[in-house]
């Protein structure tokens, strides 16, 4: 048995000390939630730091475990719920489906020449047929590298250049907000901009906007599946190390890194997490808000809850059409036990009313997972109270693959604590380290999150094709030590509960004392009238950097007339003096009713800074609305 009986009556701290004190055990142990083609021969090979290789020898397939695995025992349960209310589709797939569908999509790529190891991008909508091409993908052991749908076609040429995929599988376009959204003029121009051209590309038809075909390199799907009805295409069974996918990160604080990620180590990776972590079990249905374009999308719309023998919702639409109540109508009508969505989300159901949040019967609902930018209080205070379930903050990156800080209900119910995501997750030996010494901090000290490696399975195994950048990106920061940088600020309290401050760019230094724009932000987000805030650090010739504040109000009428803009900046200005002294103070607080943030929700600071400055904003390549930049350029300019 190992996994199960070994986590009975032990604490979070004692589950993680062990992890680390006893890594290549306990690790040993959790293999065991996956199925293994042939068994591995060494768990942990770490001879060439900081490369980390698990399960080293061991034979898997993600996609035998994510479907195949589960025919026996649920071949008639739902796996894949496909909502879209955007074209008003709905359908839910069985486990016996949606293999049928993997084994198509796999036959085809087949015919198209893909073999194992051979890179396929995926540029696609929120549809099922994103699903089965990665699946495919795992299946056949081709690695895939999932483009955000709708990325504009230089980022996707730069990704089609690295990736240099034999094979793009996309769809006519998606749908946003009730806007068609073409994607085959995107890809077009991408490949006629990228030097590594596709030979082929498979165009999923949704109906939705009429395209231009390539004669011979543009296949249509349902053509192609046809063919393939009752193809068998066997499980390919991969070294544990063999590469799973490549993805890039939000591209929040620069040009977004191409993470790489394994087979057996992500497998287990997840399955641990869906058990300690989500508490999801067989049989229950799993949503989750993201895209697949996004890590959290890869983890935990696709493998993880599949992996666990969940269904899992794909969802195509935005948290307000029809209303402001769906994701809470899909919770009731499928029964969700496990969600997982962001704070970003939610900020924006705090600008509407929120007794749509009382209209559904959500007795299936356990609780609701946050994650990708910090949590403020006021935000999980709102949204905790109003569902009356817990809010379960959990901090993690692309690189990582699944939650860093978190609270394992699966091993102990540790009460969650506000504005904390939580405690190291086992196999992550975490660490709070200065900047400039590379000591460890104390409590209650500020100190950069780093993680002493090997990184556990799951993380990222290197920046795809530069193994350099990988070393020199995230491992060569702290002075004297190989260590992995988070790049984010951290302080833990003296219970063991730590709290992400920020990026480690974001600390602004007001005439020599250095803040956190995050708890500049924290503090305006307890004024009852704002609905989210971003503030940065700006150049000042007097006191080094001033903190400017970029707000957006519940209701923007409460700052049309000038007198009542005023007498609010001074309102919002004085909470700040109040709970965090006059030197947090912002120079200015400015009006907006939208913040520059990338496609994944995260409101980019550099770029605003940059705008304050007046300098070039950088790259953009993920940013959600330019329009946001125009907007504060006015509010910027209207000042004086
Ligand atoms: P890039 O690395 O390209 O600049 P990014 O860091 O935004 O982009 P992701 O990997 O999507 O790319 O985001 C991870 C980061 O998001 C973390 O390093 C952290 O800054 C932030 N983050 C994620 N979850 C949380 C959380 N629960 N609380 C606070 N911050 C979080
Ligand atoms: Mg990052």
């Amino acid at each position: 048995m190992g996994a199960g009986d070994a986590t009975k009556a032990t604490s979070l701290k004692e589950f993680h000390a062990r992890s680390i004190a006893d890594r290549e055990g306990f690790w040993a142990e959790q293999a065991a939630l996956i199925d293994w083609h042939e068994p591995f021969r060494r768990v942990l090979d770490y001879t060439n730091p900081p490369f980390t290789r698990w399960f080293v020898g061991g034979r898997t397939n993600l996609c035998h475990n994510a479907v195949d695995r589960h025919l026996a025992s649920r071949r008639d349960s739902p796996a894949l719920i496909f909502v879209s209310t955007e074209t008003g589709a709905e359908r839910t797939y069985t486990f016996g489906e949606l293999h049928r569908e993997v084994v198509r999509m796999a036959a085809i790529m087949r015919e198209l020449g893909v073999r194992r190891g051979d890179r396929v991008l995926i540029y696609m909508p929120m549809i099922p047929e994103a699903t089965f091409a990665m699946l495919a993908c795992a299946r056949i052991g081709a690695i895939h590298s999932v483009v955000f749908g709708g990325f504009a076609s230089h980022s996707l040429a730069s990704r089609i250049d690295d990736a240099s995929p034999v094979l793009v599988v996309s769809a006519d376009a998606g749908s946003r907000a009730g806007k068609v959204v073409p994607y085959k003029p995107l890809l077009d121009a991408a490949i006629g901009m990228a030097r590594n051209k596709p030979a082929n590309v498979v165009m999923v038809d949704r109906g939705l906007a009429p395209f231009e075909r390539v004669a011979g390199r543009d296949h249509d799907y349902a053509a192609l599946r046809e063919r393939h009805l009752d193809a068998e295409v066997p499980v390919e069974w991969l070294e544990s190390n063999e590469v799973s996918y490549t993805l890039y990160t939000s591209g929040t604080t620069g040009v977004p890194k191409g993470v790489q990620r394994d087979v057996g180590g992500y497998a287990v990776a997840l399955a641990a997490s869906m058990k300690y972590i989500f508490c999801g079990n067989a049989g229950e249905t799993y949503f989750s808000t993201s895209d697949i374009g996004w890590v959290v999308g890869h983890s935990y719309i696709v493998y993880g809850p599949l992996i666990a023998g969940m269904a899992t919702i794909m969802y195509e639409g935005t948290p307000l059409r029809p209303d402001a109540g769906i994701l809470w109508k899909l919770v009731e009508k499928y029964r969700v036990t496990v969600m997982f969505s962001a704070p970003t989300a939610i900020r924006v159901l705090k600008k509407q009313d929120p007794s749509w949040l009382t209209r559904y019967d959500l007795s299936s609902l356990r609780a609701l997972f946050l994650a990708g930018e910090p949590l403020d209080e006021p935000t999980a205070r709102w949204i905790g109270e109003a569902l009356g379930k817990p809010i379960v903050d959990n901090y993690w990156q692309t690189e990582t693959g699944w939650p860093i800080l978190t609270v394992a209900h699966g091993i102990e119910k540790t009460p969650t604590r506000l504005g904390s995501p939580g405690m190291p997750m086992y196999g992550y030996d975490l660490r709070l380290l200065h900047e400039q010494t590379g000591e460890e901090v104390g409590v209650d000290q500020k100190g950069v999150v780093a993680i002493v490696p090997p990184l556990p399975p799951g993380c990222m195994q290197t920046v795809w094709g530069d193994d350099d950048r990988f070393v020199r990106t995230y491992f060569s920061t702290i002075p004297g030590r190989l260590v992995y940088s988070t790049f984010d600020w951290g302080i833990r309290d003296a219970d063991g509960y730590y709290f992400i401050l920020g990026r480690t760019d974001d600390v602004i230094n007001v005439a020599g004392h250095r803040l956190g724009t995050r708890e500049i932000e924290e503090s305006l987000s307890s004024h009852p009238a704002v609905a989210e805030c971003a503030v940065v650090g700006v150049a000042d010739s007097l006191k080094g950097q001033v903190a400017m504040a970029f707000v957006v109000l519940k209701d923007p009428a409460q700052a049309a007339a000038q007198d009542a803009r005023l007498a609010l900046e001074g309102d919002l200005m004085a909470t700040v003096d109040r709970q965090l002294g006059a030197v947090a103070r912002p120079a200015r607080v400015h009006f907006v009713t939208l913040l520059p943030k990338t496609r994944s929700g995260k409101v980019l600071r550099r770029s605003i800074q940059a705008i304050c400055e007046a300098r070039d904003p950088g790259d953009l390549t993920t940013i959600e609305d330019p329009g946001a930049l125009d907007q504060l350029r006015q509010a910027l300019g209207s000042r004086t």
